[in-house]
């Protein structure tokens, strides 16, 4: 339902019983809405409203206003949650609520349709071939970590993203921290990183004991901005400090910008990490996301593009390091009969039946791109331009997975504006997230060192107050996609009415 299709269930205390009767079948939703000339809700009318005044034998020609009242029509606030609405339609054995802003004036309708049809931020999307070559995994008993499936596994990947060697784990986070205890992070060290992006990406360089320095995002991509990180290294470089290490994210499914930030980061002798988490699939200047650092971590987590349940991949060109983290993530035994053992190691293994999943998935990569692409496309275009909403941009060179469709609302209100914008989409059910709240600005890493793009300007603390991160699953329904597109133009025709 858009706006206009909500204006239309909108009918005046002088309108017609008949018009009433013509209005419920073209609106088709069951109810209409009576309110007075300042959009103040008077009453709700239904089909067994209308039936009944027939029977009494009330004409057709009498104003709705004739039509008796039993009580206040049902309505809740614009703070009302999901489980309010739930609660007061069973109470009321009603399936509409009207919601009603802080001065009464009917603003919203809320159907227990929607709230029976969730629409998720991005759930997982199985293809033909995973049941299949699961059941393989328990017909030949390789059901502990190690086995054909994980050595496939790693293989593909690694065919699919152009590098050498792959090693899988059991999470994308097991695999970053492998990844930094392989590029010899310890207790003392500095480690630059992304400041937007998720906390998984930050904490192993904390459980290693090294100390992260943030670099904040560049406007356009969103992605590690150059400019900062030329800062960084400059500013760490005359405190005599070289980075063991730098996180570099890759978000949201796009590459960061790596013809600037791969020879900035050789010049001064930092190996990079790439954090390609959210990313499989996605390329830059034609070179796959994932193989531009010198070791790179893929997460297959529920929500991710493709998903193994849980599980992650760790890639790079050097077979020493990559051997190095199979022998980590298998508890670092030695070649021995007995168990002897020299390193502290890990149980960080990819278990065969789930490599089994993910070679399944990974053959409908390509097609879980393009749908997210398309995704992507059809919010873009339901949207048009609206003012003081800027899309997540994919700048020339890049082709993004649009793993999350998501965009910034700019402006003085823009938190504020957002806010209302999740509050509205959660009472319809629609699951749509902030984007991710930058590092620096979390408890768990106050005080560690920042570099905003510009002095004075903070891009992810501004990506964070006004950024939305919409549903965009491969596996949405052209309905449900039309429908999140609709609620968010009303959402946000609902936000800037009422922050004018
Ligand atoms: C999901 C994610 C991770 C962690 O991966 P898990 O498999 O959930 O451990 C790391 N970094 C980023 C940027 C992510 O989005």
């Amino acid at each position: 339902m858009n706006l206009n299709a909500f204006s239309a269930l909108c009918m005046s205390p002088g309108a017609t019983l008949h018009e009433a009767l013509a209005r419920l079948d073209a609106t088709a939703q069951g109810i209409l809405l009576v309110t007075d000339p300042r959009g103040h809700l008077l009453r709700t009318i239904t089909d067994g409203d209308l039936r009944r005044a027939a029977l009494a034998g009330t004409p057709s020609t009498a104003p709705l206003s004739a039509l008796p009242t039993a009580h206040a029509p049902h309505r809740v606030g614009l703070q009302a949650s999901q489980r309010d609405v739930l609660a007061l339609m069973d109470a009321q054995r009603i399936d509409h609520v009207p919601v009603v802003d802080a001065a009464g004036r009917a603003v919203d309708l809320i159907t227990r349709r929607e709230l029976s049809q969730r629409v998720y931020l991005s759930s997982p999307h199985l293809g033909d071939d995973e049941v299949a070559l699961v059941q393989e995994a328990f017909t030949s008993n390789w059901i502990a970590p190690l086995g054909p499936h994980v050595d496939a596994f790693e293989r593909e990947l690694a065919a699919l993203v152009g590098v050498q060697h792959a090693a899988a784990t059991s999470s994308g986070t097991a695999a970053l921290h492998l990844g930094l205890r392989l590029l010899g992070v310890g207790p003392g060290d500095v480690v630059l990183c992304s400041s937007l992006t998720f906390v998984a990406s930050a904490n192993p360089i904390k459980q290693l004991g090294a100390t992260p320095v943030f670099i904040d995002s560049e406007p356009q991509s969103w992605n590690m901005s150059p400019q900062a990180l030329t800062t960084a290294l400059a500013a760490l470089q005359a405190d005599g400090v070289t980075p063991k290490a730098a996180v570099v994210v890759n978000l949201y499914g796009q590459s960061a910008e790596m013809d600037a930030i791969v020879p900035l980061l050789e010049r001064y002798g930092v190996p990079m990490l790439e954090d390609a988490a959210e990313s499989l699939g996605a390329s830059y200047k034609d070179r796959p996301s994932g193989s531009f650092g010198k070791l790179a971590v893929f997460s297959f987590n529920g929500n991710k593009i493709i998903t193994t349940s849980g599980g992650g991949m760790l890639v790079g060109n050097d077979a020493t390091l990559i051997d190095h983290a199979r022998k980590l993530s298998t508890q670092a035994r030695e070649p021995a009969r007995h168990y002897e053992h020299i390193e502290d190691g890990y149980n960080y293994r990819l278990s065969n039946v789930l490599a089994g999943i993910g070679r399944g998935q990974l053959r409908v990569l390509e097609q879980r791109v393009q749908s997210r692409r398309a995704v992507f496309a059809q919010y873009r275009d339901a949207l048009g331009a609206v003012p003081g909403l800027r899309w997540m941009v994919e700048p020339e060179g890049h082709r993004s997975t649009r793993w999350l469709s998501a965009f910034v609302l700019e402006g003085d209100d823009a938190q504020a504006r957002r806010d209302a914008l999740l509050d509205f989409l959660e009472r319809h059910n629609v699951e749509a997230r902030p984007v991710w709240k930058p590092m620096h600005l979390q408890p768990l890493y106050t005080g560690c060192r920042y570099f905003p793009h510009d002095a004075g300007h903070d891009v992810s603390r501004a990506l964070f107050e006004g950024g939305v991160c919409l549903p965009s699953g491969s596996n949405m329904s052209a309905a449900q996609r039309t429908r999140v597109g609709e609620l968010v133009a009303r959402g946000l025709g609902l936000t800037v009415r009422s922050a004018a």
